[in-house]
């Protein structure tokens, strides 16, 4: 029979309990063991088929237990312990309330993603930059940064995967009841729920209400638009994470910017919580919270440009992906009838707001409006995630600055990190602590600090192989079982299934490889050379096995293709005690997958990986990486601690051919180099070489990909500057800076570089030599306090494109004569050999630009003109 209504009854705590109640609601539990050892203790059983999350455990003890436990004075002395700890936590100063010029720090700052990983009990996740924004989140809380996370909340998550007989990926989009989920309603002071509310075309509304999950000290907001007030279809907006057409992504993307600045305008107001200084907005997706910042500032009377100003200040813009499928793209004309006159943001001129998404540059698409670039244009802060990624951006949207080399398009990068609390495993930890002590241990994992870690350098040998082997087995335990139950699924009966008792070897060297199945991550270039691998798995003295993962979007039939593949693969009696696919990737997985594997495998296309987060994750538990130089793993490897799988990219080389090289490389390594290692013994019976690896990922790796490094560095080197810059740019200031880029705009023309001249005009020159550089140039309608003139020299290639260039400002000498021409003067030192040339530029100058190429205009020497000016000394 099936129900017409369902409620959630919650469990009543007696009196003494009522603590377990707040703890089970801080999401802190996730990443703190005691916590959960504290919900383990109230009833072991329940605990483990509740899979870990404390409001289901809650929901699920006898009262009678609940009765007895309310009497146990040792178990409400540890209660109250870790109430204590959690309360101390959530109040106390830390980091960033320490911090060297705090007062000057945001007061907050709103960080909006369309996806949180913050623990599999809260499904609202696909893949890396989930997880990492959850990361982003806990370490932030555990520094103390007063951030306000911002999202949506998905009825059905992203989707469970399963298997069918021949392998072929299903997807199940199980109901979520935001009821049975860590999370409380965001009430009015009255008591009913708050609501946002957006306008669409023809006269409907979009609400949607407002949950709260609280991750330590971070309060997370997700916009949920399943309220009875919505229609049937705007119900339906927060359905699913990147499901359905256009228009409901465009939907979701305008719920999540718009709805979430009114969101947190309202927790902000119902809380007394400080207004976000600083708008962080994690990819592309969540861009129009500039839009209604903008319009905010406009309804207090500042006009469109004066208000970009101000908002474009204080936002901060993070690029994830060089692949151009990543990237949100909508229809020119969708987006024109979702704002204006009949739809939102009424007081705003369409035409702006389309300009903000256009591609300008060579070979864009007129009627497309891209996220990307909007989430450029309005924020005067972005990066990418690792340097190489960082490389790729400027280049790839270099087209937005005409006239700019690729490395001074003003977009740096931070390098992703891990939360390591979360990732780390209890086993690990409780060595460190042995080690070092618990809290150096739990200081040094969550704030980071670069020294603490060479206590590793002490721990014996014995130990750290002991900790590998236990970490191992228990994989192996955990994948048989998760192996059961797929076959049980996939319609096996249990006296078929007794091979599974022999899947894995807790003594075979483990390779992991599990992520995402989008086709860059080649997820089936292990099965380039089938024997070759067969071999490496059946090897009689130094086999292999595999452990393999992943969820392909379920719009995407080339990557379920890549899947079946794989599983087929797997699915062959004479290899599937060595090589498994495990359905349903997702954090609970994750979690015992890293710390059980000795290699953590990656081999995406080059540079497609724009950080990857994994490997850094396997890293923190001693488990070596074995990857193509992309990503993180291109910035941080060294031959002490992994392998870098080497690429054909670059080269002209088509991609059949690319993929059989590497995958050839990647046999050679396992081979010959990563096989031999791990089975290879010293004299006390142990792989010395191997274990020396682990340590060094451990010491040299460790402080390296935290997320808490990576937050300090957000806070440090993007948010600092950005609440500074936005202070600075209250109203009369906004609509100074607007004024005079529109002057600057509209006078760009008239500057020119009319004439160059060195004090020796030969062709060669010595060492050291330092020549006197004269320019004539015209300002127009432009003063020299307008403008900045720079020598710019350095070494030239063979099409004298200046290389590694230094830039000198020249000084004006003079005023403008009677043509209205202006002279400068500066040095030019020749401090390299070798071909060398120099050129002469005009860049717009003001204080508050936070880069010269903010406003993409720069004037130099004429074609003809360039000739004379470029002297090359040879
Ligand atoms: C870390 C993580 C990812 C991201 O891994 P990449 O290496 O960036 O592909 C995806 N899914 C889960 C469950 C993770 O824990």
């Amino acid at each position: 029979m099936k129900a017409i209504r369902r409620f959630t009854v919650r469990p009543l705590l007696p009196e003494p309990l009522r603590p377990l109640s707040d703890l089970a609601r801080n999401l802190r539990w996730s990443w703190h063991a005691e916590t959960r050892e504290l919900f383990q203790s109230v009833d072991p059983e329940r605990w483990a088929v509740s899979a870990g999350d404390p409001i289901r455990l809650l929901g699920s003890v006898r009262p009678a237990r609940l009765a007895e436990l309310a009497e146990d004075r040792r178990f409400l002395r540890r209660l109250s312990a870790a109430a204590d700890d959690l309360h101390d936590y959530v109040t106390g100063d830390r980091w960033y309330q320490t911090h060297e010029g705090s007062a000057e720090l945001p007061s907050a700052v709103a960080y909006f993603s369309p996806e949180f990983g913050i623990t599999a009990a809260l499904p609202q996740y696909s893949g890396g930059l989930g997880i990492l924004a959850g990361d982003h989140l806990k370490a932030a809380s555990d520094l103390g940064v007063p951030l306000i996370g911002v999202g949506l909340l998905y009825r059905h998550g992203y989707f469970r995967q399963t298997l069918s007989r021949d392998g072929w990926q299903q997807e199940h989009y199980p109901v979520l009841d935001p009821n049975e989920l860590p999370l409380t309603l965001l009430k009015e002071d009255d008591g009913t729920p708050a609501q946002v509310s957006l306008a669409l075309p023809g006269g409907r509304r979009l609400r949607a209400r407002v949950w709260l999950a609280q991750v330590g000290r971070v309060p997370l907001l997700l916009l949920d638009s399943d309220v009875e007030e919505n229609a049937l279809g705007e119900r339906g907006v927060t359905d699913r994470l990147y499901g359905g057409g256009s228009e409901h992504r465009l939907l979701q993307e305008m719920l999540l910017g718009i709805g979430g600045v009114r969101a947190v305008r309202t927790y902000c107001r119902l809380t007394g919580h400080a207004p976000p200084e600083v708008f962080h907005t994690n990819e592309g997706h969540a861009g129009f919270l500039g839009l209604e910042r903008i319009a905010e500032l406009c309804d207090q009377g500042l006009d469109f440009d004066s208000g970009l100003e101000s908002v474009r200040a204080g936002t901060v813009f993070t690029t994830h992906t060089p692949v151009p499928a990543g990237i949100d793209r909508f229809d020119r004309e969708l987006v024109a009838r979702h704002f204006g006159q009949d739809a939102e943001l009424p007081r705003m001129d369409v035409g702006r707001i389309l300009n903000l998404g256009m591609e300008t540059y060579p070979g864009g698409e007129p009627n497309l409006f891209n996220m990307a670039v909007m989430g450029l244009r309005l924020a005067q802060r972005a990066n990418g995630v690792s340097l190489l990624h960082g490389q790729v951006s400027r280049e790839m949207f270099a087209g937005l600055w005409p006239g700019f080399d690729a490395d001074e398009v003003p977009i740096t990068s931070v390098t992703n990190g891990v939360h390591a609390p979360t990732w780390v495993a209890p086993e690990v930890l409780r060595l460190g602590a042995r080690q070092v002590g618990a809290q150096r241990t739990e200081d040094a994992l969550s704030v980071g600090g670069s020294d603490r870690w060479d206590s590793v350098a002490d721990i014996p040998d014995q130990d750290i192989w002991d900790l590998r082997r236990n970490l191992r087995e228990q994989l192996v335990l955990e994948v048989r079982d998760r192996l059961r139950a797929s076959w049980r699924q996939r319609g096996a009966g249990t006296a078929e299934l007794g091979w599974i008792d022999g899947v894995l070897d807790p003594d075979v060297l483990t390779i992991g490889f599990a992520r995402r199945v989008p086709s860059y991550k080649r997820l089936t270039l292990m099965l380039q050379d089938r024997d070759r691998l067969m071999d490496l798995l059946l090897h009689p003295e130094r086999p292999i096995q595999i452990v393999v993962a992943g969820k392909a979007h379920p719009a995407d039939d080339g990557g379920k293709r890549l899947v079946q593949e794989l599983v087929r693969f797997a699915d062959d009696p004479r290899v599937r005690h060595r090589i498994v696919f495990l359905p349903d990737y997702g954090m609970a997985m994750a979690q015992k997958l890293y710390p059980g594997c000795d290699i953590w495998l990656n081999n995406p296309l080059r540079p497609l990986e724009a950080c990857g987060t994994s490997g850094m994750k396997a890293a923190l538990n001693g488990c070596l990486n074995l990857s193509v130089l992309d990503g993180w793993w291109d910035e941080w490897f060294q031959p002490d601690f992994g392998w870098a799988i080497p690429t054909a990219d670059g080269a002209a080389t088509d991609a059949d051919r690319r993929d059989a090289i590497e995958a050839a490389a990647l046999y050679d390594l396992l081979e010959q180099r990563v096989t031999p290692r791990f089975y290879e013994r010293g004299r006390h019976g142990l792989p010395d070489r191997w274990i020396e690896m682990v340590r060094q990922t451990l010491t040299l790796l460790g402080p390296k990909v935290l997320a808490g490094r990576m937050v300090r560095e957000y806070v440090e080197r993007l948010y600092a500057p950005a609440a500074r810059a936005h202070r600075s740019l209250h109203p009369d200031a906004a609509r100074d800076l607007a004024a005079w880029k529109a002057k600057v705009r509209g006078a760009w023309h008239g500057v020119t570089v009319d004439h160059v001249e060195t004090s020796a005009a030969t062709l060669t020159a010595e060492l050291g030599t330092t020549l006197a550089l004269r320019v004539r140039l015209t300002l127009g309608d432009l003063t020299p306090d307008d403008v900045e003139v720079q020598a710019v020299s350095g070494r030239v290639d063979t099409e004298d494109r200046i290389t590694d260039a230094t830039t000198v400002p020249l000084k004006p000498v003079g005023g403008p004569d009677l043509e209205g021409r202006w002279v400068y003067e500066g040095p030019l030192s020749l401090d390299r050999t070798g071909p060398y040339g120099y050129t002469v530029r005009i860049l717009p100058s003001h204080p508050l630009l936070a880069s010269a190429a903010e406003l993409g205009l720069v004037a130099g020497p004429s074609e003809e003109l360039g000739e004379g000016a470029g002297v090359l000394l040879r």
